[in-house]
């Protein structure tokens, strides 16, 4: 049966409304938050439970109709770009938080539930729940886990993978299959669910969620240090660590990002600098002061033009504001934004930094970097045009040669935002012959039609 006449039966299974077939309504779910990438889907259906995913599976599994499972589409490596004649599986309706429980610190939460939700009710019951990428206002939480998404806190409480603690799955044939459960302690056979972690819609569509929440900190101290050198915010960066601090944020921008930021936010930043460092500590407020104060010292060792230190919760905000909207500045200013996320070994960060300059003068091309300086994950973000192809071509080699680099100095093609097809070509020199067989043979096994997000991550 082909797609067209597999329509009536998905309309069958989630009701008409919930399924688009008409080419204005299919546009909007043709690209995700990733630049030149678009591509028509056959259709949009939108289920509200795991019983209706896992019949629109069964359907498409026995018509050999590819599926490619939708959050929000912020993604930006294309994982939720449709395949030709696809059905894109959206989940974004499936957005109730079933239980909140307070005696062993989960939350139980629908796929489509947003990464602000969960953050909101953890907060409302005096609870945390750390990973905040900066989509995290529009992004699923399932989208979050399937890309095993950061955030700015990466580096004092761990990314999405650290609090995933169960998945419903609905795998390739329709079955329905849990993993994970409220223990602390679980070793009950293989750990199942840390291969759907990161697996971006290629082994299986998640259906629910269970995540681990931590007590709230108590206190929080935010402050922005200014640099006349990159190499000074970075060996700041450095120096904190070294004397065994780790604060829950530790981010930078550099000049051009800055300047972007600051005509779009109206932050009050001061524009006479190569880099600035967003630094946040909290936990227990003797240990935030103090903290906070050996930061600052550091920082000014290091030749800091300026320190702003918030003075209370609205200054803070500000501050961070202008990391979090550093992506979306950069967007403003040119027709095609393209963010990636190299990441090195924190010492080589320095290096790396200073080579995407060197690529970008080379190159002729215009970057603003910004990123977790204290992760190591750089996100270089070109600011292009599209329509020129010969400057496109130019932006490819020099990713290329990023990518490269970030290999030679021992990190990795993506710290965060995943393969999908956008870095595709670069996973088997980074992966090598032997985890490529095995994540080639784990997808076959999970998905022997092959209909789960076909030609992403490898083909
Ligand atoms: C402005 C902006 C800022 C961002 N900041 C960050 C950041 O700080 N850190 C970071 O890591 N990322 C960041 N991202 C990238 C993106 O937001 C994340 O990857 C996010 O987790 C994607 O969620 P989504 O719901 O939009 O998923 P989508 O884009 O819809 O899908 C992403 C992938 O997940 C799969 N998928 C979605 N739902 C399911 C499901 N239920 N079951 C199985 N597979 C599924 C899709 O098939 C696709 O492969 C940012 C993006 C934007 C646009």
């Amino acid at each position: 049966m082909s797609l067209a006449q597999s329509i009536s039966g998905l309309q069958q299974t989630v009701g008409p409304k919930n399924v688009l077939t008409e080419k204005e309504d299919l546009i909007p779910y043709s690209f995700d938050g990733t630049a030149a990438l678009r591509e028509m889907p056959g259709c949009v259906v939108f289920a509200e439970s795991a019983e209706q995913v896992a019949a629109i599976l069964k359907l498409a599994a026995a018509n050999k109709i590819p599926v490619v499972t939708r959050g929000s589409g912020t993604g930006l490596s294309g994982g939720s770009l449709p395949v030709p004649g696809c059905i894109v599986l959206c989940l974004a309706k499936m957005g109730k938080i079933l239980e909140l429980d307070r005696a062993n610190l989960t939350i139980l939460v629908e796929a489509g539930v947003t990464t602000l939700q969960v953050a909101e009710a953890a907060n409302a019951a005096g609870l945390f729940y750390p990973p905040d990428p900066g989509s995290m206002k529009i992004s699923t939480i399932a989208g979050n886990v399937a890309e095993n998404s950061g955030g700015l806190r990466g580096l004092k409480y761990g990314i999405t993978r650290n609090y995933v603690m169960g998945l419903e799955i609905v795998l390739p044939d329709g079955q329905l299959l849990w993993t994970g459960n409220k223990c602390v302690k679980d070793v009950a056979g293989y750990s199942l669910k840390d291969i759907f972690i990161g697996s971006e819609g290629t082994l299986g569509v998640m259906t629910k969620v269970l995540l681990r929440l931590i007590p709230k900190p108590a206190a929080k101290k935010t402050m922005v240090a200014t640099f006349g050198r990159m190499d000074e915010a970075a060996q700041t960066v450095s120096d904190i660590i070294a004397a065994q601090i780790i604060p829950c944020t530790l981010e930078f921008l550099d000049r051009t990002t800055i300047h972007c930021v600051e005509d779009y936010a109206k932050v009050g930043l001061p524009l006479d600098c190569e880099a600035l460092l967003l630094m946040e500590t909290d936990g227990h407020p003797a240990a935030v002061a103090d903290e906070a104060a050996k930061m600052e010292d550091l920082a000014r060792k290091n030749g800091a033009l300026q320190i702003r230190v918030a003075k209370d919760d609205a200054e803070a905000t500000n501050l961070a504001t202008a990391r979090r909207s550093a992506f979306s500045a950069l967007a403003r200013v040119a027709p095609t934004t393209i963010l990636e996320d190299a990441t090195v070994p924190r010492s080589e960060l320095a290096k790396m930094i200073r080579f995407v300059s060197a690529v970008a003068h080379k190159y002729k091309l215009r970057i603003g970097t910004f990123g977790h300086m204290g992760d190591g994950n750089l996100h270089p973000t070109f600011l292009t045009d599209e329509r020129n192809s010969e400057e496109m071509h130019r932006v490819e080699v020099a990713f290329k040669e990023i990518f490269d680099e970030a290999i030679r100095l021992g990190g990795t093609i993506t710290g965060e935002h995943g393969i999908g097809i956008a870095k595709k070509s670069f996973l088997p020199k980074f992966a090598g012959d032997a985890q490529m067989r095995v994540m080639r043979e784990l997808r076959r096994v999970l998905d022997p039609a092959g209909i789960l997000n076909p030609g992403k991550m490898f083909d």
